[in-house]
């Protein structure tokens, strides 16, 4: 399993990380630039905080 495969398996099984690519794509599905920016941060934030590394999102 590589690195990036393990990784973005972590954070489907985190409900804040779950919670917060939610928030990012309802926003970017709404063209809601500020709220996509701001949910984006956060769940940078969160990934650094709570699993001590960026995620690897898929966009
Ligand atoms: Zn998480």
């Amino acid at each position: 399993m590589s690195d990036m495969t393990r990784n973005v398996k972590a954070a489907r099984e985190c409900s804040v990380c779950v919670t917060l690519m939610g928030l990012v794509e309802k926003a970017a599905r709404e063209y809601d630039r500020s709220a996509e920016t701001d949910a984006r941060v956060r769940l940078r934030r969160h990934a650094l905080a709570a699993h001590g590394q960026e995620l690897p999102l898929p966009w």
